[in-house]
């Protein structure tokens, strides 16, 4: 007979809830998770996108950065990240900037060659030497109560890197620290990941810059052995081996925060109820399930998965396709493209040319690939496209335009269309999927199609917060544990582990 009581409902088996089930069975609490879909994982899943093709994309969230060390040594996650050598190529030209994790000469020399001086890799080291101090300053505290903003800038100890990444415009910045217009736009992309934002000008950008640098204390981008998939099946494995227990297909209708009873379907309709309801859920969603009015979230992303027969020639012969698309290969992102692409999408039109980024996973890890695949040479290729906001699409008309463009973007960069390298599934049809944010609102649940359920918020506390860890709500037995709360976003588990902190009262 199921339980009707539980000291912990969990509303959706996202990376974050799970990571909040792991910590609450482990602590002895009776845990139910709830999971709308017949799979858990949320945004960070694996899956056989091309029927017949024998490759586990990673179809939504791709890279790990965020997830610190202690959640994966305090849950005992049998995890790999795998570290990539070239952190980023970016074609100009018949030639291109690469950034080689491993030979700082090799990036001097294409600094040399495509910024015609030393100035711009000086300003490199030195801008990433101070990301990198406030990344080691930062990352401990996301697992910490919240600290109001003079703390924080106390904890961060540089008034100049505090200046510069929370107080002036990142695109302001950029411009006086670079001259170079390529390593601009480098440096900004981090800004611009699902975030629709001028950085000349919006502080968000800077927000969006800020988690992309300071992950673990380093900021490193890594790539999860056997996929995303693979990071939530654990979490998912390891919660129930501590109890927790994980309802999949059963949609949540309705959260009653001062009885705690919590309804839904699961091809029938049940109710139990819960001291503590944690929401894995954008908080649109939360308020469509409180009775409250939703607010409407923007996400801003074109994300385009394929599978590869071979690699694309590149137009440079100074840099082995390998080498460029293990990291992130940029695609028409320097500042000046960028600023163009934001004013057009900001005027409701797909941009001429959209910025965009690609990176093979399987170059990396090729486990993702079955066993003719990997000796045939296919490779999988993520592209996450920039300045895509949801409202470019409410004409359906808009996406064939959009992908078409973006298209035709790579292949500017490209010593031949990337549609020649497309892997045709048994079907005969490319393997090629594309996601606009509204796809997303539609199969994934998600808001606008805001990769982070909502505008990433500052990693300090702020008036109007209800609580010490950023998840509490203005409903005293209702947290939330996903992306949405601050210090959310990403695949990082941060607002999985605060929420299960504060149900356990270690404030
Ligand atoms: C295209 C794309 C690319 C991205 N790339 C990266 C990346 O490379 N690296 C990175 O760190 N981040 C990336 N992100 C962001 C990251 O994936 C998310 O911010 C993060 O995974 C959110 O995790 P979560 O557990 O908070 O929520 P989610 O993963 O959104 O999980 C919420 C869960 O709740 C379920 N649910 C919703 N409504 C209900 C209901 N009524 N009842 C029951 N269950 C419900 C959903 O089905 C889902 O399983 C990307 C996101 C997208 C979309």
């Amino acid at each position: 007979m199921p339980r009707s009581h539980y000291d912990v409902v969990i509303a959706g088996a996202g990376h974050n809830g799970l990571v909040a089930a792991a910590y609450l069975a482990r602590a002895g609490r009776a845990v139910l998770v709830l999971e709308r879909l017949d799979h858990v994982g949320g945004l960070a899943v694996s899956a056989r996108a091309f029927p017949g093709v024998d490759a586990r994309l990673s179809r939504y969230s791709y890279l790990v950065s965020l997830l610190p060390s202690k959640i994966v040594k305090d849950l005992g996650l049998r995890l790999e990240l795998r570290r990539r050598r070239f952190a980023s190529y970016t074609p100009v030209g018949d030639t291109g900037l690469l950034v080689d994790n491993e030979d700082a000469a090799r990036t001097a020399a294409s600094f040399e060659a495509v910024t015609g001086g030393r100035h711009d890799l000086a300003a490199w080291e030195r801008f990433y030497a101070m990301t990198g101090h406030v990344a080691r300053r930062v990352a401990p505290t996301l697992l910490e109560p919240l600290r109001g903003r003079t703390e924080l800038r106390e904890v961060v100890g540089d008034d100049e890197a505090w200046r510069d990444l929370f107080e002036r415009p990142i695109g302001e910045v950029v411009a006086e620290r670079f001259a170079d217009d390529t390593v601009r736009g480098v440096v900004l992309t981090d800004s611009l990941i699902g975030t629709f934002a001028d950085p000349a000008a919006d502080l968000l950008a800077n927000r969006c810059f800020l988690y992309h640098v300071i992950g673990d204390g380093t900021g490193d981008w890594n790539v999860p052995v056997g996929g995303m998939g693979a990071v939530t099946t654990e979490l998912a494995e390891v919660a129930q081996r501590h109890g927790a227990e994980i309802r999949t297909g059963a949609e949540v209708l309705a959260i009653d925060p001062d009885t705690g009873e919590v309804t839904f379907d699961d091809g029938a309709e049940h109710t139990v109820t819960a001291d503590k309801v944690l929401a894995n859920l954008p908080p649109a969603v939360l308020a469509r399930l409180l009775g409250e009015t939703p607010e409407r979230p923007e996400g801003s992303q074109l994300k385009i998965n394929m599978v590869l027969s071979r690699l694309p020639k590149l137009r440079d012969p100074a840099v082995d396709p390998a080498e460029a698309f293990s990291g992130t290969f940029h695609i028409n992102e320097s500042r000046d493209q960028l600023a163009a692409a934001y004013a057009q999408a900001a005027g409701g039109k797909v941009p001429d040319l959209p910025p965009a980024e690609v990176y093979c996973h399987s170059l990396t890890d090729p486990s993702i690939l079955g066993p003719e695949l990997r000796e045939a040479g296919a490779h999988t290729m993520t592209l996450f496209g920039l300045h895509m906001p949801a409202r470019l699409f409410a004409d359906p008309a808009a996406k064939q335009e959009a992908v078409a463009r973006t298209l035709a973007s790579i292949n500017s960069v490209l010593a031949e269309p990337i549609e020649d390298c497309l892997l045709r599934a048994p079907s005969g049809e490319p393997c090629l999927e594309a996601k606009t944010p509204l796809d997303l609102e539609r199969e994934a649940g998600l808001p606008g199609g805001h990769i982070f359920h909502h505008d990433l918020s500052w990693p300090y506390g702020e008036e109007g917060d209800h609580g010490p860890w950023g998840v509490e709500t203005a409903h005293e037995r209702v947290l939330l544990c996903g992306a949405g709360a601050r210090r959310g976003g990403g695949v990082s588990g941060i607002p999985g582990h605060n929420a299960a902190m504060a149900v356990l009262g270690h404030a």
